[in-house]
């Protein structure tokens, strides 16, 4: 069910409580602003989904209230963790679904890293 992207955060999510560690994920990567995992339900043979741990919804409030360290440090992560996952020569893609008419169905901030295989081109 897709979310309302203006609703306060819900500490309750289940991205929440990976960060918490109160319930397990194949984690990939950590660091200070940073949390990357295996999504539970892989539409692709390399399906990782990449978190900042600060408490955001969506891109629009992580891009207004998320410090410039905060952003730095994620889109290096997503750069990281696409290298290490062996991505880079062949290519993959990034995704944020945001809001309803996004389809986001997890209420915290995350980016899908998608590869492995041709994705075909999309554009909306
Ligand atoms: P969204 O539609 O919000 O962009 O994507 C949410 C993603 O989270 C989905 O691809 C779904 O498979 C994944 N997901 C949902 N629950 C869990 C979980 O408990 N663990 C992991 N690793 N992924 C989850």
């Amino acid at each position: 069910m897709p979310i309302d992207p203006t609703q306060p955060y819900d500490d309750a999510n289940i991205f929440a409580k990976i960060l918490r560690g109160e319930i397990p994920a194949n984690r990939v990567y950590e660091d200070e602003w940073t949390l990357a995992f295996h999504d539970i339900a892989p539409q692709a043979p390399v399906h990782i989904l990449v978190v900042p741990k600060g408490n955001y919804v969506s891109w629009d409030d992580f891009s207004a209230k998320a410090s410039d360290a905060e952003i730095a440090g994620f889109a290096r992560a997503i750069g990281h963790v696409a290298r290490e996952a062996g991505l880079v020569e062949a290519g993959y893609r990034v995704l944020y679904n945001i809001g309803r008419n996004g389809g986001q169905e997890v209420p915290h901030l995350h980016a899908h890293i998608f590869g492995g295989r041709p994705l075909g081109r999309m554009v909306g």
